[in-house]
């Protein structure tokens, strides 16, 4: 899906490019958008008049604020921190919150614009909003951490509400970071509420929302599989990333009878042909939760092979789950998985494949399961986490697990309504324009604002 030519998609495209100068990652995701979504906003009279895709392209608010804190040697360190709140028509403002050295405001506001079609599509009444810091909390002592966290909230804190905005994690934002920025935030607004999402289980969190993305990613591509009378059993699956959304990812696949064949971070992969097993998986997430380690020690442990500096998509798979980061697929990977018989690609992380990689998996017809549908489940969960806090109750494990499969398998009907051509379905498409027309009706109905 590279520039494609189209007379109208090239003058929005451009008009974007010449209001955010320097944001590759925010005009990649709005190219993606405007290209599914264009055709029917030509269709449609009351879209094109109200500019309904021009306002979308337009955050309502970006935050950006100083984070000043003190390291274990006493040093002043700064950071920046930032709240993209991009759309909130459909509801309160909803999106992690990312630690890492590279977050700028053109990342944040990509993630931003594809959580606001993200939200739509699982059904639930959620905004879009992303935000996060250059903060990189690697190699960083816990005091350290909090001391950050705490000053880091001491600015969001008077952004965000119940009812206004409600953050929750993302890269580098884990249940330490979580706990660190709600205790700021209970301390500084003075109220206990739901106002952040994927909490400890003894305040407030719900059961599941840790395994969600990484589980939802799996359930809806045994929806697609389904289509086509296929199933996960038996097959070779890659996943990259040992994150939060990798280890669950691979969890409920093993569970599923899978054979998962590969990890990563970002020194490299481990390619282990015998198939991770619950023990093993069990030791990589104690080696990156709690002892924050390195992938490459899983080799030392259980064998296998490292690749320093690679990515495992050069492996043979039936099943890719790219789920560490933005653009970690580029053309020459999508070829080699096709070439190698990969059959379905269903990104667990956000935009991990390039726009050529998804001509390229387009072009030969691979199952595709685009990030905004994909990983819904992680929000969508924390959806049902800000209704269980609202109710003050706390539902079972079973109870959200089978809401999950359930949204997971509206996600997946939408798409299909969507993005059906002939006998096949352009998932991409589908999640665009399913996740878009809610979006628009709402703002529709709502006036020019
Ligand atoms: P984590 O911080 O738990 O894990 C991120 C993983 O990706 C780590 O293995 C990390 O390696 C690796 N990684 C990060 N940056 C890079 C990079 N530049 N190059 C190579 N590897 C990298 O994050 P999550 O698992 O929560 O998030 C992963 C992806 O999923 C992100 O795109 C996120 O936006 C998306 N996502 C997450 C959701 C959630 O519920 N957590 C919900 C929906 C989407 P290392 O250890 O070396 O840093």
């Amino acid at each position: 899906m590279a520039p494609n030519g189209d007379p109208e998609l090239e003058r929005f495209v451009t008009e974007v490019a010449r209001r955010n100068p320097g944001e590759p990652e925010f005009l990649q995701a709005v190219r993606e958008v405007a290209h599914d979504v264009l055709p029917l906003v030509a269709d449609r009279q009351a879209y094109r008049d109200a500019r309904i895709l021009e306002r979308l392209a337009e955050p309502d608010r970006a935050i950006s604020f100083r984070v000043a804190w003190v390291d274990d040697a006493n040093a002043v360190r700064i950071q920046r921190g930032y709240r993209i709140q991009s759309c909130n028509a459909i509801g309160a403002y909803k999106g992690g919150l990312r630690f890492h050295p590279s977050v700028n405001p053109s990342i944040l506001k990509f993630l931003g614009f594809e959580q606001t079609f993200k939200n739509a599509l699982t059904t639930l009444p959620m905004g879009g909003a992303k935000g996060g810091s250059d903060f990189d909390p690697r190699g960083k002592s816990d005091g350290e951490v909090m001391r950050f966290c705490q000053a880091f909230m001491s600015e969001l804190f008077r952004h965000i509400g119940p009812n206004t905005d409600v953050p929750a994690g993302d890269i580098g934002v884990g249940a330490r970071e979580i706990g660190f920025l709600f205790g700021q935030y209970r301390r500084l607004a003075n109220e206990f509420t739901g106002t952040f999402t994927g909490k400890g289980l003894a305040y407030g969190g719900s059961l599941v929302r840790t395994e969600a993305t990484g589980f939802g990613c799996v359930y809806f591509a045994r929806e697609m599989l389904g289509t086509r009378g296929d199933e996960i059993r038996g097959k070779t699956c890659l996943v990259s990333g040992s994150g939060n959304v990798a280890q669950h990812t691979a969890e409920k696949l093993i569970e599923l009878g899978a054979k998962v064949v590969t990890l990563s971070d970002s020194d490299g992969f481990v390619h282990d042909p015998a198939g991770l097993d619950a023990e093993r998986l069990a030791f990589v997430i104690d080696l990156k939760t709690r002892q924050r380690g390195r992938i490459r020690e899983y080799v030392e442990k259980w064998g296998g092979t490292f690749h320093a500096g690679e990515r495992p998509w050069k492996v043979p798979c039936d099943l890719a789950f790219p789920c560490a980061t933005q653009n970690e697929i580029d053309a020459e990977s999508a070829r080699q998985l096709v070439a190698n018989g990969c059959r379905l690609v269903a990104e667990g992380a956000n935009m991990p494949s390039s726009l050529e990689a998804i001509g390229v998996f387009r072009a030969n017809r691979l199952l595709f399961a685009p990030a905004k549908a994909a990983n819904a489940g992680g929000v969508a969960v924390s959806g049902l986490e800000q209704s269980q806090n609202a109710m003050r109750l706390a539902w079972t494990r079973e109870e959200v697990d089978q809401r999950l499969l359930e949204i997971m398998q509206k996600i997946h009907a939408r798409c299909v309504e969507f993005g059906r051509e002939g006998d096949e379905v352009d998932y991409l498409r589908g999640a665009n324009r399913g996740g878009f027309v809610k979006v628009a009706d709402a703002m529709l109905a709502q006036g020019v604002l």
